[in-house]
């Protein structure tokens, strides 16, 4: 209970204080400020100078302010919207109806988990690409049509048939497999196959997305306070033909994985030292692994990594085009940094802990993951902040670590300046 408190009073006030900051324009003109809201594509924004608030387009402001306000905005409405739908859960012999807001200790003593952190590195994931799909209910009437695959819940604003479900589906149901045989011990995503149906908005209309609370200029979200993914059709691929839906996805939406990947991350890891860097880092060395049709080639991801942060990426799907030569500046700073900071340098911030991330996966010491083990364990005994990071260092100083993390990406051709 007291771990579930944390992380929740971590992120709510957060999220209630209006942002104050400089925003600047395309032009390079700045303006110091605070958002008062999203409208549409339009930020509110009250000028410190003058305490007058301007009405100003999203796609006039830089690359960071938008990405700024979106993450922001996709963060609202907590407080005010019902409590979450909890996810559709199966009871337990013994009654027990694990929810998403529980303990990661609690869920995995109501299934009697162990820790996997022992587990060898999946080289490559694979699921059944015949998943099994029920329809659950079809209301025209109140536009409200919902389906099951094995471990999501899909509730949709249009009717769709049980073929193009069973398409998409499988990249959730994949991504879960992906999540589940990573040795980092994720909880929410080891439970029994079933057991949790983690719930998945899906919207016909990129404005009725919208309307419902997503970013505009999003392909998909997570969002922390119902603990849901909202994703408007297109972005899974489903198109519309005629009047029926066809569905055409080739892995070239990495938001999608990425969202589902927060959705399983265990609460526990969101927690200071850790959110930001890390809980960015595994969702971006998810979606950026290569994924074809319910499979991830995870063992020969390091390219497409690399590819992904310092270019666009090859195949066109966008990338951090961070360059090779990449200034993270003080280590300890960056990692502690509070996740609002975090997201408002997001693109080489996230860039910068999908390579910290790999760095400690496969690259630390002798490849042992002793480091990121530690740490991860120290996260599910509330430890946080720079006790946690105590473990992420394993012996060495920030000085130390700044320097093995920078040789290990420099042999590969990553220039990492501390
Ligand atoms: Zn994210």
């Amino acid at each position: 209970m007291i771990r579930l408190s944390i992380i929740f009073f971590l992120l709510f006030p957060l999220l209630a204080i209006l942002p104050a900051r400089t925003f600047m324009n395309q032009k390079g003109q700045k303006i110091e400020g605070e958002l008062l809201k999203l409208d549409g594509q339009t930020a509110h924004i009250r000028m410190n100078s003058n305490n007058k608030s301007y009405e100003v387009p999203l796609k006039t402001l830089s690359q960071d302010d938008q990405d700024f306000i979106t993450e922001w905005y996709r963060n609202q409405g907590s407080s005010s919207k019902k409590e979450a739908n909890d996810t559709v859960s199966t009871a337990t012999e013994d009654g027990y109806k694990p929810s998403f807001r529980d303990s990661a200790q609690k869920l995995k003593d109501a299934y009697q988990l162990k820790d996997n952190f022992d587990a060898p590195w999946p080289d490559r994931v694979a699921i059944d690409l015949d998943i099994e799909i029920k329809v659950v209910e079809e209301s025209k009437a109140e536009r409200k049509f919902i389906y099951h695959s094995p471990n999501y819940e899909f509730v949709c604003d249009v009717g769709l048939s049980k073929n193009v479900i069973k398409k998409f589906a499988v990249l959730f149901e994949a991504t879960r497999q992906f999540c589940k045989e990573l040795p980092i011990s994720t909880v929410k995503s080891r439970v029994p196959d079933g057991a949790f149906r983690y719930r998945i908005l899906l919207f016909e209309e990129q404005q009725n997305y919208i309307n419902a609370g997503g970013p505009p200029n999003s392909a998909g979200v997570f969002r922390t306070s119902t603990q849901e993914i909202m994703v408007p059709l297109k972005s899974l691929g489903v198109k519309k033909v005629g009047s029926s839906y066809m569905y055409d996805y080739k892995g070239q939406n990495k938001t999608l994985p990425h969202e589902i990947v927060h959705q399983l991350t265990d609460n526990e890891y969101y927690a200071s030292g850790s959110v930001g860097w890390f809980t960015e880092g595994i969702a971006e060395y998810v979606a950026v692994t290569d994924y074809r049709s319910g499979k991830f080639m995870v063992k020969s991801n390091r390219k497409e990594i690399m590819e992904y942060v310092t270019a666009y990426g090859e195949d066109g799907t966008g990338g951090r085009a961070l360059g090779e030569n990449i200034h993270v500046g003080d280590l300890k700073s960056y990692m502690m940094q509070p996740y609002k900071k975090f997201v408002a340098h997001s693109n080489t911030n996230y860039g910068v802990g999908l390579l910290l991330t790999y760095y400690f996966f496969h690259m630390d010491g002798d490849g042992d993951r002793q480091a990121i083990t530690g740490f991860l364990k120290a996260l599910k005994e509330g430890k946080k902040g720079e006790a946690a990071l105590e473990a992420l260092l394993n012996g060495r100083s920030f000085e130390e670590l700044e320097k093995d993390i920078a040789k290990a990406w420099k042999s590969k051709g990553i220039e990492l300046r501390f």
